[in-house]
């Protein structure tokens, strides 16, 4: 069996942690970066990382809650204590939903990017536009160009731009993580894409309990469908399954060392 990394899900509560870690973990998925998505959810994983042995944690504001979050940093200092905090995230700007206004996302990526710096963790980054609009790219890059040239480091999670913003995050010297989007039957861009990245750039992720691969596709996701991921990155790639489980595991090692 092949051993992989989830680098980036999402938990409801502990107990589902837990036994959906424990399952994957049977299914060869060594480890999972958990991504929270407020401080509490950041709170209820730094609990779960503490009993779950092949689990470890992303805490940061989604741009969707950038209006509830009321600046306050102060469980971080906590966070780092358990050893198992590797990221900020997921945090990022989402002009598709519009869950929040601009100028709170934008503020709130601002400051959770200068966090990141400040206790040298990498970041994990959400980037949406509506159809046909390039304005969240457009800003993310603007941040992203500071933050890596003061020394950060990131992956853009779940990567569906275009080509053009590919090339210049790349430039910045992006991660990019790939998900069961790449098995979707109308998904030519994200296989396009998934073909170009950059060998020591990729990720594997699952962005569970979203984005199940086929054939599960509408169905909860887990970790445990990693493999079905990895296989068709394989099959675009042209390269083995092998090949991709010993190239993405050493990406996850470099970035978030899991
Ligand atoms: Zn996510």
């Amino acid at each position: 069996m092949l051993s992989f990394r989830d680098t980036h899900c999402h938990f409801a509560d502990e107990s589902l942690a837990e036994r959906v870690c424990a399952e994957s973990l049977e299914s060869g998925i060594a480890g999972i970066l958990a991504c929270a998505s407020s401080i509490p959810d950041a709170c209820m994983l730094c609990k779960a990382v503490q009993k779950i042995p092949n689990l470890c944690f992303a805490a940061g504001v989604h741009p969707h809650e950038a209006e509830s979050f009321d600046g306050n940093f102060s469980c971080f200092p906590e966070f780092l204590s358990t050893g198992k905090l590797r990221a900020v995230g997921e945090i990022g700007l989402d002009f598709y939903y519009d869950f929040a206004d601009h100028e709170s996302q934008i503020r709130v990526f601002s400051k959770m990017l200068e966090l990141a710096l400040s206790m040298d963790l990498p970041v994990s980054v959400h980037c949406r536009d509506k159809e046909d609009s390039e304005a969240a790219y457009d800003i993310a890059y603007q941040y992203l160009k500071d933050f890596s040239a003061d020394g950060g480091r990131f992956v853009i999670h779940s990567y569906s731009g275009s080509m053009k913003y590919m090339e210049l995050f790349s430039g910045l010297g992006a991660w990019f993580g790939v998900n069961g989007m790449i098995t979707f039957k109308k998904a030519e861009n994200i296989r396009t894409l998934a073909k170009e990245y950059p060998t020591e750039k990729i990720l594997l992720e699952t962005d569970s309990p979203y984005l199940a691969p086929a054939p599960f596709r509408g169905k909860e996701n887990t970790p445990a469908y990693i493999p079905l991921i990895a296989e068709a990155l394989a099959a675009v790639r042209q390269v083995t399954p092998e090949e991709i489980s010993t190239l993405t595991n050493k990406n996850a090692a470099v970035l978030f060392s899991i």
